[in-house]
């Protein structure tokens, strides 16, 4: 019998290296189930040292790949990730608006607002965080920034808990239904705590630290397993209840590549 799966868009960049990007995405989609469609935004180079540059897609070429697929195949869930330039933004907006995807549509829409490489390399142009809060923030069902980019697009410092909360409750005034607070790079507790509100309902999500050094593609991979979930129908908390199991054991199963950063894992689905 024909199976078709639902499908996802990432609208994201291009990881030579394989761990992070658009790479993520797609084997994030494909390891639950999802057809992963694709409107990529720049090619970077880059390996497991880091990023040694990118080139960004003209901004017309990024719209024309959104309103191909979702006019043809149809989209069930859609992301984004590196996103390059405040142009590419605003078109990116302008054209969810015109496809219907995202807040106030029967299509949910995930922003994971990256700024820069684990390795400490700008994967955003500087002017371009504003258009990411104005611009995308607004049209969001969720929004899954790491604390890095919480304290860029805030300026607040998560701490503990009081922080974590205030950081959500500052990112819900640039207008997204719900935010995800990602506790993963707060060193020094065994527990990784990820807070999800929308403003009456506060979901604390904890789960153990695990030691490893190999954590690559992490933000992305976390982000494509919310939009699978959400893809498939799950609401807003279930999926990014189940994507937090799914990215704890791509944690737990990641693998060194290179002699730097080695990426997460999905691959553990598969031999389930
Ligand atoms: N390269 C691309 C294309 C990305 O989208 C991202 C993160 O979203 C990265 C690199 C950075 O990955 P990491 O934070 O794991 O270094």
């Amino acid at each position: 019998m024909t199976v078709v799966p639902r499908t996802a868009l990432t609208i994201a960049g291009s990881d030579s290296g394989g761990g992070a990007g658009v790479q993520a995405d797609l084997r994030t989609f494909f390891a639950n189930g999802v057809h992963g469609l694709v409107a990529l935004t720049a090619v970077t180079v880059q390996n497991s040292m880091g990023v040694l540059g990118f080139t960004e897609i003209p901004a017309d070429v990024v719209t024309a790949q959104i309103k191909a697929v979702a006019g043809d195949m149809g989209v069930h869930a859609a992301k984004t990730g590196m996103l390059a330039t405040a142009e590419i933004i605003r078109a990116v907006a302008k054209t969810l608006g015109e496809v219907h995807i995202g807040r106030g549509t029967r299509t949910p829409f995930v922003v994971d607002p990256v700024a820069a490489s684990m390795t400490g390399h700008a994967l955003l142009r500087e002017e371009a965080l504003e258009a990411i809060r104005t611009e995308l923030f607004p049209l969001a069902t969720l929004v899954t920034p790491n604390l890095d980019e919480v304290r860029l697009l805030t300026g607040i410092t998560v701490t503990g808990a009081a922080t974590r909360r205030a950081a959500a409750e500052a990112l819900l005034e640039f207008g997204p239904d719900w935010v995800l607070v990602k506790g993963g790079h707060l060193q020094d507790t065994d527990t990784c705590v990820d807070l999800l509100y929308d403003g009456t309902e506060l979901i604390e999500l904890s789960g153990e630290r695990i030691a490893t050094e190999n954590t690559h593609g992490g933000g992305d991979t976390m982000a494509s397993a919310i939009t699978s979930s959400l893809a498939k129908g799950a609401d807003v908390p279930t999926a990014v209840e189940q994507a937090k199991r799914f990215i704890e054991r791509c944690v737990a199963e990641s693998y060194p590549l290179g002699a730097g950063v080695g990426p997460v894992s999905p691959f553990w689905r598969l031999a389930d």
